[in-house]
């Protein structure tokens, strides 16, 4: 382990601490998790965001995004809580990349009014996940995006 490492790791570990957020190091954005997936730097538009992810989620990425379009073709487009965001008089659905899945951003009444037909998907306070290694529910995402549309777009 070289200095710089080791460093980081002693500040990683005085950040971790009970009452303490994690703060990541480089960008300065804080988690309640140490170590939170993320990351770290700040994309303007949603190209920038789907440039900067791992080469082998971008086709997903760009699935996802061709989805709400198509879905909320009149709602702009634009980054909101550091996540690729359709917005109309106030956000309306997010959606951002980890390393193990797409998270869904739709909110906890569109997460209640869908359960059933999200079964198969783990789902957690307004967050629909879509595992990379699950196929896509398009026809689903296209459904709950019009639905967050009719219900918060202003
Ligand atoms: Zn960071």
């Amino acid at each position: 382990m070289n200095i710089q490492n080791s460093g980081l790791k002693g500040y990683y570990k005085s950040m971790n601490t009970k009452d303490k957020k994690w703060k990541c190091p480089k960008c300065g954005r804080e988690f309640s998790r140490q170590g939170q997936d993320h990351y770290c730097v700040k994309p303007q538009t949603i190209d920038e965001y789907i440039a900067l992810q791992d080469e082998k989620v971008r086709p997903r990425l760009n699935r996802i995004r061709t989805i709400l379009r198509n879905a909320i073709p009149d709602a702009e487009e634009r980054i909101s809580w550091s996540m690729p965001t359709y917005w109309k008089g106030r956000n309306i659905i997010h959606f951002a990349a980890f390393k193990k899945h797409i998270g869904l951003y739709p909110g906890d009444e569109a997460v209640a009014a869908f359960s059933d037909q999200l079964k198969g998907f783990v789902v957690s306070k307004g967050t629909i996940r879509l595992p990379y290694t699950q196929e896509l529910p398009e026809a689903l995402i296209g459904k709950i995006a019009r639905w967050c549309y009719s219900k918060y777009s202003k």
